[in-house]
């Protein structure tokens, strides 16, 4: 079947999709693709940069003779702290007069990461969130009102030209001020609404507070991400908010937000694989893991100009499927993460990720969903504090009463014992961008 025949097989029956002949090619033409462009990564990568050239070589490969995808697992793996040892743009292969723009993380461990964009990066990029935004139910001339950052992180600006290309007037909101994020929803008649999970929760409290009803509002679609969050917190935030939150995952080492989203199936995130090539390895050996089980991600950039990543490990534990989705499209689905390999605590031997606690908090009538973890070191023994809030009405001499229900919820899902202090409405912290969920106080290196 040719490829128009094969795309509007699958338009025709189900969804919609934003590029039909892009996103639901056969799974052999998006390897010829991927083969093609993987070509050309490799040769702008050998041509522009000495340390991938070194170790390309070094591999013994060359971007003529590469005839299969897999042999690109010859390749060394890429790590974060390669991008920090060549600070600020020793791993870049366009020159600054190539380039269109600079974002960075914000370093709170060591040196930044610093990435850069061409103006083809920056399109390219920008059809890649139109088509997440899309796929998760955003249409042409919807107002997105933005509440992701703006600045040095990727996610304020790369939702905004993302939904700009897609033809939606965007409210450049940013985070912070929270107080005016719901009155302007409210009165602006914003469709779609693009934050951090957490901070979408701040401002639907606010708004309660305020004595405004976000569920009367014209949202219909939430564009989530930058940060882990459990199915509970997808929940909750749809029964606040009254709109359908879609999980919206990329990092700013391989583009920025867009790297995959989910469609309206909600089951996996599409990874836009004529851009990405995905692999998924077993964090401990490096060894590739079979299809559909659980390991750490790994993404190898195949159109990216000013920065190519090459098999760059994201700490990101996931799962992929490779199974044509019911939507129709083709590329394969990021199974939801259950955390960052960095978010992962060791408590008293256990391995614990925050989301793993936040699934078993949320949801627990008089409990609020806003928490920290907190862990000590007493005497020889890891101590895990969990604050939480009580609900807005909750009389203070239930607190108590609460807390010993959270602590045997955590000892039953999660495998841990846990102190928890319930605290009256208002008393954690909120986050304005990705949430601060955890304060190790532990020593380091003990
Ligand atoms: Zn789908």
């Amino acid at each position: 079947m040719g490829m128009i025949a094969e795309a509007n097989r699958f338009t025709a029956h189900r969804a919609e999709f934003l590029h039909p002949l892009l996103e639901a090619m056969s799974r052999d033409q998006l390897a010829q693709v991927q083969l093609k462009r993987l070509r050309a990564v490799l040769r702008n990568a050998w041509d522009h940069v000495p340390w991938h050239r070194a170790r390309i070589e070094a591999a013994g490969l060359h971007p003529d003779s590469i005839d299969e995808l897999d042999e690109l697992r010859r390749l060394p793996f890429m790590m974060k702290d390669d991008l920090r040892g060549h600070y600020p743009f020793g791993l870049f292969a366009r020159s600054m007069e190539q380039l269109a723009r600079v974002h960075a993380s914000s370093g709170t461990t060591g040196q930044p990461t610093v990435v850069g964009y061409t103006p083809g990066d920056l399109a390219r990029w920008a059809d890649l969130m139109a088509r997440s935004l899309y796929s998760a139910g955003a249409r042409p001339g919807d107002l997105v009102h933005n509440a992701y950052g703006y600045g040095l992180f990727t996610g304020g600006l790369g939702a905004h030209q993302g939904a700009e290309r897609l033809g939606c007037p965007v409210v450049p909101m940013s985070g912070g001020g929270t107080e005016r994020q719901a009155k302007l929803i409210m009165d602006f008649g914003a469709k779609v609404l693009c934050a951090t999970p957490s901070y979408a929760l701040a401002i639907a409290e606010v708004a309660t507070q305020q004595g405004i009803d976000l569920r009367t509002s014209r949202l219909t679609v939430g564009m989530f991400g930058a940060e882990p969050w459990s199915a509970a917190l997808r929940e909750e935030i749809e029964a606040r908010l009254g709109l359908k939150a879609y999980d919206v995952y990329g990092l700013s080492e391989i583009m920025g937000p867009g790297v995959a989203c989910e469609c309206e199936c909600r089951n996996g995130l599409h990874g836009w694989e004529d851009h990405f090539l995905f692999e998924v390895i077993d964090p401990d050996t490096g060894v590739p893991v079979p299809e559909g089980e659980a390991g750490e991600l790994v993404i190898t950039t195949l159109a990216k100009e000013a920065l190519p990543m090459l098999r760059y490990r994201t700490r990101d534990i996931t799962r992929v499927t490779t199974e044509r989705c019911d939507c129709g499209r083709t590329h394969a689905r990021l199974l939801r993460v259950t955390g960052r390999n960095d978010d992962m605590l060791i408590i008293r031997g256990v391995n614990v990720y925050p989301s793993q606690i936040e699934s078993a908090l949320i949801g627990r009538p008089g409990l609020a969903p806003h928490y920290q973890l907190v862990i000590e070191r007493r005497g020889a023994l890891d101590h895990l504090r969990i604050e939480v809030e009580a609900e807005p009405g909750v009389a203070p001499d239930l607190f108590d009463e609460l807390a010993r229900d959270a602590v045997h919820q955590v000892k039953s899902l999660v495998g841990v014992t846990a102190e928890v202090v319930v605290h009256a409405p208002g008393d954690v912290p909120r986050s304005q961008g990705k949430a601060v969920r955890v304060r190790d106080l532990r020593p380091k290196g003990g």
